[in-house]
């Protein structure tokens, strides 16, 4: 039973969907003016986990995400650079959607535009006038907080509490200082739409109201966003829903994950362009920042630094290699008796706990943790038949969390360089201190198998201090792209490009 936390309730909830079998989602998106960054990433890659877990208990997921392709922001940008909005927004449209599969997240049911939707949002703002939820002045439409009686359910304040709270544009015509604009009356030069107030461009927040109700329906299931947007945007989002169709709850389930935050001295020193998300993806693989993205549970705030995410490196070389030696069990015929089925059942059982409660994410990999170490620590004695039952497990799970190219970049780069590490071999036979020791090592063996003899090989050389032979390994394989670093665990090998 899934349980999720739901800032309506302020709770954990037993999840259950407005539909049988069917799962109806919405997440704010992105507003296209400028190069999205690490939270936009860590947004993305959160909804699209909880997308995968309905997936995997069995629900058809109808889930989409909105971009605000007009407003001031966007405007001023446009005009600056001399090209219009939608030059400005298709481009960062493109390099978003971009990144986003880089980060293996899933495509959507669809992303709407508000410019798409300029019909359905009009429609939305002359029901709230007539139904006398709206107001209209001299700049724009004004939805009136104080006829929603249920306004502040979300953030759990009253109007009193909100008013001396929150930062308001102070408006003299305005009746309540939170009262907010749903449609804004157009200056000269700027995009505009005709509308029964003139020419004029949707508030922002109406937005997701006209497309979520449009494409969801009523009361639809989960509505995410991040923690910044409770107030005043949720709010809104829910007063004139709510108010426009009657019916409560606009959403059921109100989902909010934690910002991506960032020290300020930090961000201008060691981490360089690394919060614009393009940059970042340009020099880490799009896996480990989606590891690293999922390290810390959602709906806390995660501290970006290159240290957390070198980490998540590491963390995701250490599955890698795991997993590619897992491949390589199964493809060996390896015969052993220690069997992985009652393992692989309470796993998959320690797994779903996790998800279930409230889609842990960190205990879900370090159960991962626990998987591989167990497999390393057995590998000589499970068996192929039983590597490959759990390499089926790793990929259920690998496949909620996202997580789907393991072994596969490694494994192509070792086997295409089997023959040339053969030919390191041939060579270093030559040397007379090696050649018995070379003569066990032959081409059937998986190349982790031989790239290891060699790392032992090397070793005993220096044990018997012919330094000589050892360093002809060393740079015999360096040659090849595979090079030896000393740590305290022992010699590592690592791959790299030639
Ligand atoms: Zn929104």
């Amino acid at each position: 039973m899934l349980r999720i936390y739901n800032t309506l309730s302020r709770s954990l909830e037993e999840f259950i969907p407005r539909e049988r079998g069917k799962v109806y989602m919405y997440n704010c998106g992105l507003t296209p003016y400028d190069y999205p960054h690490v939270g936009h990433a860590r947004s993305a890659v959160i909804y699209d986990v909880i997308h995968r877990y309905l997936e995997y208990l069995g629900y058809e997921v109808i889930h989409i995400s909105n971009f605000t392709d007009i407003d001031d922001k966007i405007i001023a940008r446009s005009q600056e650079l001399g090209i219009t909005c939608e030059e400005l927004t298709q481009k960062y449209i493109d390099v978003y959607l971009k990144d986003l599969k880089a980060l293996n997240v899933k495509p959507l049911y669809g992303y709407p535009r508000a410019t798409e939707h300029i019909k359905e949002i009009i429609e939305m703002v002359r029901t709230l006038q007539e139904k006398g939820f709206a107001y209209e002045i001299s700049d724009g439409v004004y939805f009136e907080v104080r006829k929603f009686k249920d306004y502040g359910k979300l953030s759990h304040r009253n109007l009193e509490e909100l008013r001396s709270g929150a930062r308001i544009e102070v408006n003299p015509e305005k009746k309540d200082p939170l009262d907010f604009a749903i449609w804004k009356k157009s200056r000269e030069g700027e995009p505009s739409w005709d509308s029964p107030w003139g020419k004029g461009r949707p508030g922002w927040h109406i937005e997701c109201s006209a497309m979520s109700l449009h494409y969801l329906g009523n009361s639809f299931d989960i509505h995410g966003g991040g923690d910044d947007l409770i107030f005043p945007h949720h709010e809104n989002e829910i007063a004139q829903s709510e108010a426009y169709t009657g019916i409560s709850p606009f959403a059921r389930y109100w989902v909010h994950n934690g910002m991506v935050e960032i020290e300020k001295e930090k961000m201008s020193k060691s981490l360089k362009n690394f919060f614009n998300l393009d940059e970042l993806l340009r020099d880490y693989d799009g896996e480990v920042v989606r590891l690293y993205l999922i390290s810390v549970s959602y709906r806390k705030p995660l501290s970006f630094d290159i240290e957390s995410l070198e980490v998540a490196r590491k963390n995701y070389e250490y599955f890698n290699e795991s997993f590619l030696s897992i491949n390589e069990d199964i493809e060996r015929n390896n015969k052993g008796d220690v069997p992985v089925e009652d393992k692989i059942l309470q796993w998959r059982s320690d797994f779903r706990k996790a998800m279930d409660d409230d889609l842990n994410f960190p205990v879900a990999i370090a159960l991962l943790f626990d998987i591989f170490k167990f497999f390393n620590g057995n590998k000589e004695k499970i068996s192929s038949k039983e590597a490959l039952k759990l390499k089926e497990f790793l990929n259920e799970m690998l496949g909620v969390l996202g997580i789907e190219h393991l072994g596969e970049r490694r494994a192509s780069v070792l086997s295409s360089l089997k023959d040339r590490i053969m030919d390191v071999i041939g060579f270093l036979s030559k040397n007379e201190a090696l050649r018995k020791e070379l003569s066990s090592i032959d081409k059937e063996m998986a190349v982790n198998d031989i790239l290891q003899s060699l790392v032992d090989l090397r070793a005993e050389m220096r044990l018997r201090q012919d330094f000589v032979s050892a360093d002809q390994i060393r740079d015999a394989l360096k040659e090849v792209g595979v090079v030896l670093e000393d740590t305290k665990e022992g010699t590592k090998y690592r791959l790299v490009s030639t």
